[in-house]
């Protein structure tokens, strides 16, 4: 007899154990990975992308000539909501934002 300690995947009964709250509370194990995949972060708000710009220092000019804009006129429309922030550079300033909050530099 096999011991089971997680009780296997509700969706598919197989393996690969993946613990992860239980909608209902209780705590155990509900599917496996596989099926109940990481899912994609949430896209860039124009809320969130103010705020990392103003952790980083960084105007909305300033980050278009970082992505290579010849204007600002891109990130202004992410930042008034009109268009939406491309995934890979909305994880790359999540990154940046994340990097300076943790190093703020020394007190002279
Ligand atoms: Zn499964």
């Amino acid at each position: 007899m096999v011991l089971r300690i997680v009780p296997p995947c509700r969706n598919c009964g197989g393996g690969g154990w993946y613990r992860m709250p239980d909608p209902a509370g209780r705590g155990d194990t509900v599917r496996c990975e596989p099926c109940n995949p990481t899912p994609p972060p949430p896209p860039m708000t124009p809320a969130e992308l103010r705020d990392n710009l103003r952790t980083i220092g960084w105007s909305q000019e300033a980050l278009a000539a970082r992505l290579g804009y010849r204007s600002g006129t891109q990130v202004e429309r992410w930042v008034k909501g009109t268009a939406k922030m491309p995934e890979h550079y909305a994880a790359w300033l999540r990154g940046v934002a994340q990097q300076v909050a943790a190093n703020p530099p020394p007190r002279s």
